[in-house]
């Protein structure tokens, strides 16, 4: 039977193929079967993982040794050590892929359930704890795993598959860009959730807040994703099926149209420069920036580097990363964020204090809190990126930034970081520019301050609509209510914008909005002349600037933020969008 559902789609395109569920488990892990002939590699991939894991703990171990760390974080990694050289972890994962010929995956979080169950059944309250303990070591090798995806993933690549999830941190959508699903679909998440503007960086259709489609699709059914309309389509039937192939072929022939954009100056047609960056994930984005034609990078979301791992990356492996894209800019500009940690962002592992349950995590410790909060880190990300200043237009860009006391500790704890390396001799730039993110309403509310103790200035339309409205923005049950054409959310854009120019300071917007063509116009109406966005987008922006008249809009869009009423807003956006 056919049906259709509606959530909301992150990232536009269509996509055809059959459903893979994820596991319902808490440890989401996906579900397939390999040939009795895959067995032996499977089972191979399997205890390469367990051995890796064997040494990260002999790692950790030894580093802890080093620190004054507790001796009971010591007593942990004994405790799973020993878990991992029981046959029941070590062993019973192996006969379940040769009996059940299913992935490794799979067969080692069916054995944990087994083995917590039976956990629940001791009296012994302390051994009945140590049921956490399994689920802890079983979550580090499914890690290993799931960044060494076994060559049987993807069983038949003619075939594409449509990854159906209840939910996906964004660590773990990181993980799925070294595989190759044709879309994703989650029933929670809102439309500029971490997770969905990971989604978005995989260049796939995704849909999410579905709500119940892990339930109600089964797996292999085929789906249509139509990530521009927001619907999925399950078991379509023939006709419909046709449509969406034929769909799917303009669509990809209007992408390859814009390739020719690429070279083009974003100009408008009143002879206005616009300047369109990039956002990234990781260093191996570059290759989507220098193919998308960006002026630069002008959001690094820097704590990336940090998810999927255990411990934190070092100063030397931090400063190859940032020295790598900046190099590969070829002089132009690349704004690193600095670590925006928290909320739905989380660092495995003991290393930070950021395993700390918060009551209300985006309103928690977050972004510059966390790292006004551990200096040490923080210190050892800005010299690192000084250090990579000397390579590139490197700049450092603070998130979240609430009040300026903030600002002047952070801008503290830079010159620090800067004495440091003046004292080793290493080389930098002096003039390094520092901007702030506005992404706070009361950052908004007292813009010029801002404005006047920074170098440049970028908006987060995601947490500023996020804040402003009160919804949080990873939640699906209040994601209808993110709306960015909120009366509220355009004046407090109005004023950052004025703010920022009336300061003689660069100001961009590097929230989902600014890759959005709806926008385009608007933000150009609003003053805004600089854009960083997924570089999927920029040429579709890049062509909505090419055909866009400024002083028209501007009339328009003054106009716009004198009123309160939601259908006036509608018809001024239609009105801007035929100017
Ligand atoms: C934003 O909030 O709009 C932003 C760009 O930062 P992030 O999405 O990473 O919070
Ligand atoms: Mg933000």
């Amino acid at each position: 039977m056919s049906f259709l559902l509606h959530g909301i789609g992150v990232s536009g395109g269509i996509a055809i193929g059959r459903a893979q569920l994820v596991s319902h488990a808490t440890l989401e892990v996906a579900h397939y079967d390999i040939t009795p002939e895959q067995v032996e590699s499977e089972i191979a991939r399997f205890d390469a993982a367990v051995k890796e894991v064997t040494r990260e703990l002999d790692v950790l171990w030894a580093q802890i040794q080093e620190t004054e760390t507790s001796s009971e974080v010591g007593a942990f990694i004994d405790v799973h050590a020993m878990l991992l050289r029981d046959e029941m972890l070590s062993k019973a994962p192996r006969d379940i892929i040769a009996t059940e010929l299913c992935n490794a995956e799979w067969a080692l979080v069916q054995q944990m359930h087994r083995l917590v169950e039976q956990f629940e059944q001791i009296d012994d309250p302390y051994l009945r704890e140590r049921q956490n303990d399994v689920v802890q070591v079983v979550e580090r090798v499914l890690t290993v795993l799931l960044g060494k995806p076994g060559v049987v993933l993807v069983q038949h690549p003619e075939q594409r598959t449509i990854l159906v999830a209840h939910d996906l941190s964004p660590a773990d959508m990181i993980r799925y860009k070294k595989h190759q699903f044709a879309a994703f679909l989650t029933d929670l998440g809102g439309a500029t959730s971490h997770t969905a503007i990971v989604a978005k960086s995989l260049n796939i259709p995704a849909v999410v807040a579905l709500h119940n489609a892990r339930g109600l699709i089964r797996e292999g059914e085929w789906l249509v994703v139509d990530g521009a309309r927001n619907v999925v389509i399950v078991n379509p039937d023939k006709p419909v099926l046709a449509e969406y192939r034929l769909k799917q072929e303009e669509f990809e022939l209007e992408r390859q149209k814009l390739r020719r954009l690429k070279t083009k100056k974003a100009t408008t047609l009143d002879g206005q420069s616009v300047e369109l960056y990039a956002n990234i994930e990781l260093p191996t984005d570059l290759r989507d920036v220098l193919d998308s034609g960006a002026s630069g990078v002008g959001l690094f979301r820097s704590e990336f580097l940090f998810l999927n791992r255990q411990g934190l990356p070092g100063e030397d492996e931090q400063f190859e990363a940032y020295r790598s894209v900046a190099q590969g800019l070829a002089g132009r500009p690349l704004v690193i964020r600095t670590f925006d940690l928290g909320a739905d962002k989380h660092m495995e592992g003991i290393s930070a204090g950021l395993d700390r349950v918060a009551m209300n995590p985006a309103l928690g410790l977050r972004a510059v809190r966390f790292s006004l909060s551990e200096p040490r880190l923080f210190i050892t990300q800005l010299r690192a990126i000084l250090r990579a200043s000397n390579f590139g237009k490197v700049k450092i860009l603070i998130p979240m930034l609430c009040n300026i006391h903030e600002l002047a500790q952070a801008m503290h704890l830079i010159e620090r970081a800067k004495e440091s390396l003046r004292v080793e001799r290493k080389r930098f730039d002096e003039d390094i520019e520092v901007g702030g993110m506005i992404e706070i309403p009361a950052a908004v509310l007292s813009i010029g301050a801002f404005a006047e103790r920074l170098d440049f200035l970028s908006i987060g339309t995601n947490d500023l609509i996020q804040y402003t409205l009160a919804i949080d923005r990873a939640d699906d049950a209040v994601a209808h209510l993110y709306d960015p054409l909120h009366p509220a959310v355009l004046r407090l854009l109005g004023m950052a914008i004025r703010g920022a120019t009336k300061a003689g300071k660069p100001i961009a917007v590097c929230g989902e909005m600014a890759g959005e063509v709806a926008f385009t116009r608007i933000l150009l109406g609003l003053g805004l002349r600089e854009f960083s966005m997924h570089p999927n987008h920029l040429l579709e922006v890049k062509q909505r600037v090419l055909t866009s008249d400024v002083p028209p809009l501007e009339v328009l869009a003054t106009k716009m933020l004198r009123t309160d009423d939601p259908a006036k807003i509608a018809s001024y956006v239609q009105r801007l969008q035929a100017a």
